[in-house]
C-alpha cells in the first residue's frame, strides 16, 4: 500500500533529484516544498514586501497562489499567481532571500497548510526541511540527507551552470553555508533530523544509489 515519504535535509545535498527518482520508480506524486518558499520570496522581492512588517506579509500571503503543473517533458514546473517561475525561482537572487522568507513564522504555517492538503491522500513525497518533524511527522517513511558542503557546492555550481548561470564556486558556497545556518537556527520549525529519519550522507554516492537506497527503504 501507498505510504508518504518524507524526504528532509541540507541544501544541495540531492534531495529534490532523489524526491524526483523515488517518486518516479514508485509512481507517487513529487511535491518539491523547497520550490513553494522560492516562490514566496520572488513575490517579496518583486512586490517590495518588508519582511518586518507582519501585515504587508499577511496581506502578500493572501495573495499568493502556488501550484505545481506538469510541462510537455512530464516534469513538474512551479506556477506563482498562474505564471510559470520555475526557472525563475532557481536564480541565486532568489537562494540568497529564501532563507530569510522562510523564517517568517507566518509564511512557514501558510505553506504547511497548503502541503498538508496537497500530500492528503497517500503516495506522496515531499521533500524539504520540516516534513518528517512538522508537516507529516506520521511519514512511514524519513530520510535526512547530508553532504559534505564542498561537494553540495560544486553539484550546485554544475546545476546552475546547466541553467546557463555561471557562478563563483566560493559564492555558491558561502550562500549554502549561509542558508545551513539560517535553516538550523531559526525559532520556527528548526532544519533538524527527526528521531525516526534514516540518514543519508550523500558525499560519496550518486544520484542512482540515492534513489535505489530510498526505494528500497520504501519496500521494507
Ligand atoms: O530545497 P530548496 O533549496 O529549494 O529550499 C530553499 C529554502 O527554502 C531552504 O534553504 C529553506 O530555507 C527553505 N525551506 C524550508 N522548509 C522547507 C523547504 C524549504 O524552510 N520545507
Amino acid at each position: 500500500s501507498k505510504i508518504i515519504i518524507a524526504i528532509d535535509g541540507y541544501s544541495s545535498c540531492g534531495k529534490s533529484s532523489t524526491a524526483k527518482g523515488v517518486a518516479k520508480s514508485l509512481g507517487y506524486q513529487y511535491i518539491d516544498t523547497g520550490a513553494m518558499y522560492r516562490a514566496v520570496t520572488l513575490y517579496f522581492i518583486q512586490n517590495h514586501i518588508s519582511l518586518t512588517n507582519p501585515k504587508e506579509v499577511d496581506s502578500a500571503l493572501d495573495r499568493i497562489e502556488i501550484e505545481f503543473r506538469a510541462n510537455s517533458e512530464g516534469k513538474s514546473d512551479t506556477y506563482l499567481n498562474g505564471l510559470n517561475v520555475e526557472e525563475e525561482i532557481r536564480k541565486l537572487y532568489v537562494a540568497d532571500k529564501v532563507s530569510d522568507v522562510a523564517a517568517i513564522a507566518a509564511v512557514r504555517h501558510a505553506m504547511v497548510r497548503e502541503q498538508q492538503r496537497m500530500g492528503k491522500k497517500k503516495g506522496f513525497v515531499l521533500d524539504g526541511r520540516d516534513i518528517g518533524t512538522v508537516v507529516f511527522p506520521g511519514a512511514e517513511l524519513k530520510i535526512f540527507m547530508t553532504a559534505d558542503p564542498m561537494v553540495r557546492a560544486q553539484r550546485r555550481q554544475a546545476e546552475l551552470l546547466d541553467k546557463g548561470e555561471l557562478v563563483d564556486l566560493e559564492e555558491v558556497l558561502e550562500n549554502i553555508k549561509k542558508r545551513d545556518i539560517i535553516d538550523t537556527t531559526r525559532d520556527e520549525s528548526p532544519l533538524r533530523q527527526a528521531d525516526d529519519a534514516h540518514l543519508l550522507d550523500t558525499t560519496f554516492m550518486t544520484l542512482d544509489e540515492q534513489i535505489e537506497k530510498v526505494v528500497l527503504l520504501a519496500d521494507t
